[in-house]
C-alpha cells in the first residue's frame, strides 16, 4: 500500500514536472479513445526499441534462427506490406516508421512488434496455429496496435518510474540500456495490461480490414490460440495475452463493425494479392 501511494505521488510530481497526456491514435472505428500518460519521450522509447530489437536479432542470429526460412519471411513482408500502409487512418506518421520485420525459428508460440514498427513472429506460432493469411494477419495487426497505441512506452513509463524516479526519468534521451532493456521485457514476455488488450485486439481487427484480410479471422486465431491452451504446454503468447470467452465475443463484434471496411478494401484491390 505504501509502495502504491509513493507510486502515485511519483506520478503526480511526474505530471508536475510536465508528462505529456497524449493521444496516439485518431479516432478509430471501432472506438478506441483512452487517453494515455507518458513520462519517457517517444525518441527515447524508440531509439531504445531498436537497440533492443537489434539486440534480439543479433542474438537470433548467433544461434541461427533468424530468418531461415525464406518462404515464411516472404509471407510476413507480403502481410505486413498491406498492415502498414493501412496504419495511417489511424495514425499519420506510423506509415513512415522504420518498420522492421524478421521471423525468429523458436518453438515458442509468439509475435511481437515493439515501439516504432520492430516486428518478430516466431516459428512457434506458424507451426502450431497453422494460420491462413488471414489469421496471420490477425496476430500481426493485434501487435502492430500495441505499436500504434505506444503501449510499450506507457508500460515501460510505469516501470522506470518505479525504477528511477521522477528527477532522473525526465533526464532520460536517446538511447538507454536499461530503458532498452525494460522495453525487451514489457514487450516479450510480460503481460499488457486488459485494457491494451482489448485496445489492440480492435486496433488489430480494424487495421486487418482496411488491408484487405478477413476481420472474422480474428476469432478463428483466437479459437485455436484457445484450444492450444489446453494442450500440456500453454504457449508464451497467452501468458503475455491472456484470453477468455469474451474476448471471442468482442473480436467478432468489432469484426462485424469493419465489414464495410473490408468490403471497400477488397473492392479497390487492396487484397488483389489474393491469399
Ligand atoms: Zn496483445
Amino acid at each position: 500500500m505504501k509502495r502504491k501511494l509513493a507510486i502515485s505521488l511519483l506520478i503526480w510530481a511526474a505530471f508536475a514536472a510536465g508528462c505529456a497526456s497524449v493521444d496516439t491514435t485518431k479516432e478509430s472505428a471501432v472506438g478506441v479513445d483512452r487517453r494515455q500518460h507518458m513520462m519517457v519521450s517517444a525518441d527515447a522509447v524508440n531509439q531504445s526499441a531498436d537497440k533492443a530489437y537489434h539486440d534480439v536479432l543479433a542474438q537470433a542470429q548467433k544461434q541461427n534462427a533468424l530468418d531461415r526460412d525464406p518462404a515464411t519471411v516472404e509471407r510476413v513482408k507480403r502481410i505486413a506490406s498491406r498492415l502498414i500502409p493501412a496504419t495511417g487512418a489511424l495514425r499519420p506518421d506510423a506509415p513512415g516508421w522504420k518498420w522492421e520485420m524478421h521471423v525468429l525459428s523458436s518453438k515458442e508460440v509468439n509475435a511481437w512488434c515493439m515501439p516504432g514498427g520492430k516486428i518478430a513472429v516466431y516459428t512457434g506460432l506458424i507451426d502450431q496455429t497453422k494460420p491462413t493469411d488471414d489469421e496471420l494477419a490477425a496476430v500481426m495487426g493485434h501487435e502492430i496496435g500495441h505499436a500504434l497505441r505506444e503501449h510499450g512506452r506507457e508500460q515501460a513509463s510505469q516501470q522506470m518510474l518505479e525504477q528511477l524516479g521522477v528527477g532522473l526519468l525526465g533526464a532520460l534521451t536517446g538511447v538507454n540500456t536499461q530503458l532498452a532493456q525494460t522495453i525487451a521485457d514489457v514487450t516479450i514476455s510480460l503481460p499488457h495490461s486488459r485494457a491494451q488488450e482489448t485496445e489492440a485486439d480492435r486496433i488489430g481487427v480494424e487495421l486487418a480490414a482496411r488491408a484487405g484480410y478477413d476481420p472474422h479471422a480474428a476469432v478463428s486465431l483466437w479459437q485455436k490460440m484457445d484450444k492450444l491452451a489446453g494442450g500440456n504446454q500453454p504457449p508464451q503468447f497467452l501468458s503475455t495475452h491472456p484470453s477468455n470467452a469474451s474476448r471471442i465475443a468482442d473480436v467478432t463484434q468489432d469484426a462485424q463493425k469493419v465489414m464495410p471496411l473490408y468490403q471497400a478494401a477488397k473492392a479497390s484491390g487492396t487484397a488483389s494479392a489474393g491469399k
